[in-house]
């Protein structure tokens, strides 16, 4: 049923969504048609700045030719096979992922950052123990087994009982991850930087105290880097910074320039504990989502992309900071995912506002801005938004005392 509701413009296809798609995501902002690098356009041919990506997922931006190349070629050879065989691009993405962690392991491929956590809590119940870990205002997912693990009660409630038994514990606090991990705990799970808490980044020695605790009791230690991998952070992975190497290491977002996988890595004893039918998943590697990861890795390995990131950010994170904007409490994060934390809960109105100026930024919390723009952005790209940004920051501010 539609409605007889026709048309493809921004109001038309907006009454259309509301019509026959489910009320979970609420009505998204706008109807989109067309992209390119860092840009985007809507249906009415309205120009977008996109300082969002897809939420960390656009890593090479909108319709990177080595992305498009990889998927049509792997398509027209051979688009899925199935878990009953193999496929090349499959076993070298794999192999790829392991050397950029520089250590021997195994992977699990599936489809969402979600079921990449998901098979991270099977892994961990394979260990013989049932307890884990996580972190107040952790997000890991939205199924069942990674909902348990995201420390947002608000996300859990109307879901419980959800698999136990997790602790949660406040982010940052090496005391709590001391009292909590014992030789009961299965897992600790943790992101080396909180995205959808508002970019939380904890303070230095966290993760190096993470790795201590967990091998003292035996626990494996889960690094969620599916919003901070892959780059995003100006390394492969963001623990890099604290050169520790977790038990397991789960990948979604940037990873498939767009395509949707999810990758689990696991070290040591941990890569031993996923036998023949213990876990599975239909397009399990398929090759066309695969071949799009390694162009991926290729382009940003092939463009210096993980300096670029590295240099942008700190563009980005300096024309935020300086000069001071009074609506600016905070600028925070690392490489190319920037939290800007506001005066007041007034995200979602500089996010309006800021969409008024062509850029799509997101309001991740009630009071902080997200920002993760394509890893591809330029310079002249970053200095464009920080103007368009930096007058939706002053009209949000001269409306909130104008309202007042
Ligand atoms: C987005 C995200 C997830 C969930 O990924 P989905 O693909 O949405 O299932 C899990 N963990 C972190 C840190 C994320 O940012």
């Amino acid at each position: 049923m539609s409605d007889g509701i026709t048309g493809t413009g921004n109001a038309a296809l907006t009454r259309r969504w509301q019509g026959v798609m489910m009320d979970n995501f609420g009505t998204p902002r706008l109807p989109l048609v067309k992209g390119r690098g860092a840009w985007v356009w809507d249906a009415e041919g309205n120009e977008y700045l996109d300082f969002l990506g897809g939420i960390a997922v656009n890593a090479l931006g909108h319709a990177h030719p080595a992305v498009v190349r990889a998927v049509g070629e792997q398509l027209a050879s051979l688009g899925h096979v199935s878990n009953l065989f193999m496929a090349e691009p499959t076993v070298r993405l794999a192999e790829r992922l392991l050397q950029l962690a520089g250590r021997r392991g195994r992977v699990y491929f599936s489809n969402s950052g979600a079921e990449a956590n998901e098979a991270a809590f099977k892994i961990g119940r394979l260990t013989g123990r049932t307890h884990m870990v996580s972190a107040t205002g952790g997000f890991h997912g939205r199924t069942m087994g990674a909902l348990a693990l995201t420390g947002q009660p608000a996300k859990q409630r109307p879901f419980l009982p959800l698999p136990g038994e997790v602790s949660h514990v406040p982010y940052g606090d090496v005391e709590a991850l001391r009292a909590a991990v014992t030789p009961r705990t299965a897992l600790l799970v943790l992101e080396p930087v909180q995205g959808e808490n508002g970019v939380v980044v904890p303070p230095p020695g966290y993760l190096r105290a993470a790795r201590e605790i967990t091998a003292a009791t035996g626990t494996l230690l889960v690094l969620d880097e599916i919003q901070t991998g892959i780059g995003r952070t100006g390394r492969w992975f963001a623990a890099e910074a604290e050169g520790v190497e977790a038990d397991v290491v789960t990948l979604a977002k940037g990873l498939g320039g767009g395509l949707p996988i999810g990758a689990t890595l696991a070290f040591g004893a941990a890569a031993e504990l996923l036998t023949p039918g213990a876990h599975g998943s239909t397009f399990s590697g398929n090759p066309v989502v695969c071949a799009a990861a390694l162009a991926v890795l290729d382009t940003i390995e092939r463009a210096g992309i993980l300096d670029h990131v590295t240099w942008t950010g700190q563009r980005l994170r300096r024309g935020l900071e300086e000069p001071a904007h009074p609506l600016v409490r905070e600028v925070r994060g690392a490489g190319l995912l920037v939290g800007v934390a506001l005066h007041g809960e007034v995200a979602a109105r500089v996010q309006r506002a800021a969409q008024d100026h062509g850029l799509l930024v997101n309001a991740v919390t009630p009071d902080v801005v997200r920002l993760a723009p394509p890893l591809i952005v330029s310079d002249r790209e970053v200095d464009t938004f920080l103007t368009g940004f930096r007058a939706a920051l002053s009209e949000t501010l001269a409306a909130g005392l104008t309202a007042a």
